[in-house]
């Protein structure tokens, strides 16, 4: 895992060793910046919380359907160069 993952039980923000783990279920749904309403999906999304800081990280639970709804709605953000 990448520096800064939160599954590994340390906070990506402020460095603190207690991480819990939760799910977050998205009420409203997911959609691009500023779209309008759409036939959105509930996502479930699995919540890694620093109990010093309440610094979150989310992480999308993946299947082909949702990866192919996300594919379709939302723009992509291109990995930028000369970092890391
Ligand atoms: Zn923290």
């Amino acid at each position: 895992m990448a520096d800064g993952d939160m599954r590994s039980g340390r906070c990506g923000a402020c460095g603190g060793g207690e991480v819990r783990w939760g799910e977050y279920v998205a009420q409203a749904g997911l959609r691009r910046p500023g779209a309008g309403k759409f036939g959105a999906r509930k996502p479930v999304f699995d919540a890694y919380i620093c109990v010093a800081c309440g610094n979150t990280q989310l992480h999308l639970r993946l299947d082909a359907q949702m990866s192919s709804f996300i594919r379709g709605k939302l723009d992509r953000i291109w990995p930028q160069r000369g970092k890391g």
